[in-house]
């Protein structure tokens, strides 16, 4: 019987129990893959029941991705850049290793032919928290050459770069307020990292006016990590200028099929994750 789990708090909106657990089923993998609500004081607490009680691995989610590093065995490359870390593996020896399976899914949701068309290009970056870390890798690995990060935090910004700079040599990076009216014309893609957009109190707010978004070049790629609605008000405005599109969705299943491959061993079903998690948005 496999056991896997979800950490957070507060984690009752998480949509990968029902994509891990719809996996599970279709290979026939006797298993269940729970939501686990985990304050911070409990973080420590959850980590030992979850080695005690057999669980084979969990992904760890708000607030914790940072927090849980100093209780892993060990840690690969990109979650020690990134700084975070959203799937553990735990072995039959209850060592727990820990990785970030966010840079895979950011970079494989990218349909190939775009994916080919960013080598040597500009890319523009809004917002510099947790997410723009595993952004910025994956542009770095798609062979993008220059990167704007747009925010309002100018302080992380740069200490974004600075994190960057000192792993990957052969990037330049720009930091710059996030305005209403930036001027695109040079990029090749744009990636929201930030939650303007996103369902609730932010739902009818761009991060780039539609004056911004004339600016862009006819081809470019607006990619929005929010996937809750599919369609956020910046993929709106860019539709109008019918540019490439594309949502967070993909990202969302793809990091879950690396977790998933982590865990088991086994590719999963990534129509059958895509559906059920259609059903649940
Ligand atoms: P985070 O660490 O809190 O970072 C959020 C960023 O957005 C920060 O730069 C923050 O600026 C900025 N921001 C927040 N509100 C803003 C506003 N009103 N105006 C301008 N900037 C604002 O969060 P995260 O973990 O990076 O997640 C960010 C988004 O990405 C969320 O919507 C999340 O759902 C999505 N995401 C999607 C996937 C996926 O698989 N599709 C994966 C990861 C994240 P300050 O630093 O100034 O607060």
């Amino acid at each position: 019987m496999l056991k896997l789990a979800i950490i957070g708090y507060p984690i009752g909106h998480s949509l990968s129990p029902v994509m891990h657990n719809a996996a599970l089923q279709e290979l026939g993998i006797e298993g269940s893959y729970v939501a686990l609500e985990t304050p911070p004081e409990k973080l420590v607490e959850k980590i030992n029941f979850l080695k005690d009680e057999g669980y084979s691995g969990f992904n760890v989610t708000i607030p914790h991705k940072v927090e849980v590093m100093q209780y892993l065995d060990s840690i690969d490359n990109f979650a020690k850049v990134i700084g975070a870390v959203n799937t553990v593996v735990i072995d039959e020896n209850k060592k727990l290793f820990g990785s970030n399976t966010d840079v895979y899914g950011f970079v494989q949701a990218i349909p190939e032919n775009s994916r080919e068309n960013l080598k040597d290009k500009k890319a523009a970056v809004i917002g510099s928290g947790g997410a723009a870390r595993a952004v910025l890798i994956g542009l770095i690995e798609l062979g993008i050459k220059e990167i704007w990060i747009f925010a309002r935090n100018q302080e992380k910004s740069e200490e974004l770069k600075e994190i960057i700079l000192q792993n990957f040599t052969d990037i330049k990076i720009n930091c710059s307020a996030l305005e209403d009216n930036i001027d695109l014309a040079e990029f090749s893609i744009v990636v929201n990292t930030t939650p303007l957009g996103m369902q609730g109190k932010n739902e009818e707010i761009s991060p780039l006016s539609p004056e911004s978004i004339a600016t862009l070049p006819k081809d470019a790629l607006i990619y929005d990590l929010v996937y809750r609605p599919q369609k956020t008000k910046l993929l709106e405005y860019a539709e109008k200028r019918d540019l490439k599109l594309l949502n967070g969705l993909e990202m969302l299943i793809l990091q879950g099929v690396k977790s998933f491959e982590l865990w088991t061993g086994k590719t999963p079903p990534i129509k059958t994750m895509r559906e059920a998690l259609i059903l649940e948005i």
